[in-house]
């Protein structure tokens, strides 16, 4: 796939105030971004992802991440319509497909697929390094549990990540080990 010629995609600079917004995984680092619509396209070592801002009557919203897809959990990305770049989630999790307008989706289709084997190798390493720690986890749990016997106050209630299995608080926003999101 050859970016038509003098449509070469240049990497945007995103606003600082848009960075709190992506809220980083530990570890992550963005790749590149690219300008569509009302935000960016950002491509990072871990995720693709949507920043933009809703416009109201009076005011502009904060920035927002939305929609997101988890790069171990990808389809190839597609171009449609010559125009839009598609980048969605391989099997559903409730996650919407990213598509957005940029001035060369050929290029940023292909420059996201070579980035999508080093981001599962990325998560890969963090899932093994998770359950490293699950086993750590559980030997602490068996503590507990003894603990529990013994009439002490029950701790917070965990549920298994849905992605590496380690158990994170139910209310979390996000696997405290290894950064996918809550089911
Ligand atoms: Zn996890």
């Amino acid at each position: 796939m050859e970016p038509p010629p003098g449509q070469a995609t240049r990497p945007d600079q995103l606003p600082p105030e848009a960075w709190r917004a992506i809220d980083p995984i530990a570890g992550e680092v963005v790749r590149r971004c690219w300008r569509t619509g009302r935000g960016f396209l950002v491509l990072t070592t871990l995720r693709c992802l949507l920043l933009w801002r809703r416009r109201e009557l009076l005011r502009t919203k904060e920035w927002e991440v939305s929609p997101e897809v988890m790069l171990y959990n990808v389809q190839p990305p597609r171009v449609l319509f010559g125009r839009f770049v598609e980048i969605a989630p391989a099997y559903d999790e409730g996650e919407a497909a990213i598509r957005a307008g940029v001035q060369d989706p050929y290029s940023v289709a292909e420059e996201v697929a070579e980035a999508i084997p080093d981001a599962r190798r990325a998560w890969d390493q963090r899932r093994a390094a998770a359950q490293a720690e699950f086993e750590a986890h559980r030997k602490r749990h068996d503590a507990i549990a003894a603990a529990l016997a013994a009439g002490v106050p029950a701790p917070v209630p965990r549920v298994p990540c849905r992605y590496c299995g380690n158990p994170m608080p139910i209310t979390a926003r996000r696997c405290p080990s290894c950064g996918a999101p809550a089911g």
